[in-house]
């Protein structure tokens, strides 16, 4: 088959390779299409380590089952590739934490390929609404900024730092809870602001500038720590600030009084299936849509670095149906 791997920090290379095969209690899956997440860059770069180079990146996929009983059916992969079950964490619905957990293009290969191998029990049932292009960005931006949406309470004002495959999502997430999304870019980059406003941002401004009113909680998608102090100083007392991802530079020295107050800072680590069931049930109630840009399985390379060139809006998508990448128009979003 067809895939992409890491090999070493800086060097991804298409190869090919042999099918995965199932072990027990596993799956053959057919990949249909694989997200294209920040912490496939944080691993292509290393800083976040892969245990055991060579890996398949890719942890949002949608595939379906190729064989058994229910070949098929269409399923998602996410982060989450495997928890115990049984240590503390896993026994108090805390599987995100579990200290023996494998995570899904980093542990064990992941959806940069035409087929990949996964847990059955880790395996989400997607809504038939959506498209496969379309989906795919939930499996990771959707379901870790959904757990921080969570986790960060229930107030009115929510700012979301960095706007990108996450905040996307999640905004349209708080609009339809009725609450307001308060964006923040990098400094000056009006084409992403005019994209938060569109998705019904009552605010969109720059992550160095005050937002018009005091939020209830920030949550921080972009992986700056300068950023922490900029929204802890924005949120009132007693409001929330949650560190979405899994790698972040430095957070600067700040003085004590940004957070005294009784403002909470913490981070999310990882999901849970609860929170993948949860966001998957109401994205089945409430249509979201994802912009996508969609990449071939060998522009994977291309696609991480348009990402960490901030060059699309959105997500992007490796298709496994198309043979290249398109450079004119590559930029949609599907039609629902
Ligand atoms: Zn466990
Ligand atoms: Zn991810």
């Amino acid at each position: 088959m067809q895939a992409v791997r890491i090999t070493a920090p800086g060097q991804i290379e298409a190869v090919e390779i042999d099918a995965p095969r199932a072990g027990p209690g596993q799956v053959l899956l057919r990949v249909h299409a694989c997200g294209v997440c920040r912490t496939d860059l944080h691993l292509l770069d290393g800083e976040v380590a892969i245990p055991t180079p060579p890996i398949v990146p890719g942890h949002q996929i949608v595939a379906t089952i190729e064989e058994g009983d229910e070949a098929g059916l269409r399923v998602g992969v996410s982060w989450l590739a495997w928890a115990c079950g049984e240590c503390s964490y896993c026994r108090s619905g805390q599987e995100s934490l579990c200290p023996r957990a494998r995570f899904t293009g980093r542990d064990v290969d992941g959806g940069f390929a035409q087929y990949a191998v996964a847990e059955r029990a880790f395996c989400l049932e997607l809504p038939a609404a959506y498209g496969d292009l379309e989906i795919a960005p939930l499996l990771c931006g959707g379901l870790i900024g959904y757990r921080a949406l969570r986790v960060a309470g229930d107030g009115e004002r929510v700012g979301l730092y960095g706007f990108g495959a996450a905040a996307h999502i999640i905004a349209q997430v708080v609009r339809a809870q009725g609450r307001r999304v308060f964006a923040f870019t990098r400094d000056g980059d009006e084409r992403t602001q005019e994209f938060a406003r569109g998705l019904g941002a009552a605010w969109a401004g720059g992550s160095a500038e005050r937002p018009p009113e005091e939020l209830d909680c920030a949550l921080v998608f972009a992986a700056a720590g300068e950023l922490v102090p900029a929204a802890l100083r924005a949120v009132r007392p007693g409001g929330s600030v949650v560190c979405a991802g899994i790698h972040m530079s430095d957070i600067p020295a700040f003085p004590y009084e940004i957070l005294w107050g009784e403002r909470i800072l913490r981070s999310v680590a990882n999901l849970t299936r609860r929170d993948g069931r949860e966001l998957l049930e109401l994205a089945a109630r409430t249509p979201i849509r994802t912009a996508v840009t969609v990449y071939a399985l060998a522009d994977a390379a291309t696609a991480l670095n348009d990402l960490r060139a901030g060059r699309f809006d959105g997500a992007a998508v490796i298709d496994l149906a198309v043979e290249r990448t398109e450079r004119e128009g590559a930029n949609r979003i599907p039609p629902r």
